[in-house]
């Protein structure tokens, strides 16, 4: 069998992914949580994984570094898919991005007066997309977390981010206006790997398909 590398962020992502990888007869070696290594052997010999960062995830993918992996859709909205074929909705990791402002803020008058919002998020090519899509005009200012902060300090007047539970919007007096889109977890593929390697590829391909549809 040809070996096969899997792309995999820790965290939700690895934690969520487990029970599928154990459906396909992968079962990880090491933990990333408490072990240091960033290639981690499994059960299947051919098999291995790499842990990388979340963002980071197409982009081993795509150069073909990883043969597969697992991404949340809003990181695939951000990279933009090049080289990537994308045959399966994991369903995990589900959350939804969001327009959210603070309690206090008008924000459906603010957009009825074409005023110019400010908007801070991680997520730029998402944002730039939905605002322009309903004509609101926008200063995107980019973040690498902790976007909820940004209203509160005056920094901006809303924030595009995942929200799960909505408790950290409402621990930091924010609320959430609008869904952009509702995000989970894609299975992604090198599209020369799934050429090349078929008969080692399409049979995890099924496995997490049979697994997902259960
Ligand atoms: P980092 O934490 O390294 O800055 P990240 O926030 O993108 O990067 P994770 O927090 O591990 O990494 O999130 C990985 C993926 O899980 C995200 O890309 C998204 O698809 C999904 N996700 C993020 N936040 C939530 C949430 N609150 N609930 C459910 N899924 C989420
Ligand atoms: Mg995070």
């Amino acid at each position: 069998m040809s070996p096969i590398t899997i792309a995999l962020s820790k965290g939700r992502i690895f934690e969520e992914t487990l029970p599928l990888l154990k459906a396909a007869g992968v079962v990880p070696r090491d933990d990333p949580e408490t072990s240091r290594k960033l290639i981690i052997a499994t059960s299947r010999p051919e098999v291995r994984l790499i842990i990388v960062r979340a963002s980071d995830t197409p982009t081993y993918v795509q150069y073909g570094a990883a043969d597969m992996g697992i991404a949340g859709k809003d990181v695939l909205l951000e990279h933009g898919g090049d080289g990537l074929y994308q045959p399966l909705d994991l369903a995990i990791a589900a959350c939804r991005m969001m327009v959210a402002v603070p309690q206090g803020f008008d924000y459906a008058q603010a957009v009825k007066q074409g005023a110019r919002l400010r908007v801070a998020t991680k997520y730029l090519q998402t944002a730039r997309e939905h605002f322009a899509a309903k004509g609101v005009h926008v200063d995107l200012i980019k973040l690498y977390g902790s976007m909820e902060l940004a209203p509160l300090v005056g920094l901006a007047d809303a924030i595009v981010d995942l929200v799960s539970s909505g408790n950290t919007l409402k621990a930091n007096n924010l609320r959430a206006v609008e869904e952009i889109v509702p995000i989970s977890a894609r299975l992604i593929i090198n599209v020369a790997a799934l050429k090349l390697k078929r008969a080692a590829i399409q049979p995890l391909i099924d496995a997490f398909a049979k697994a997902v549809a259960r």
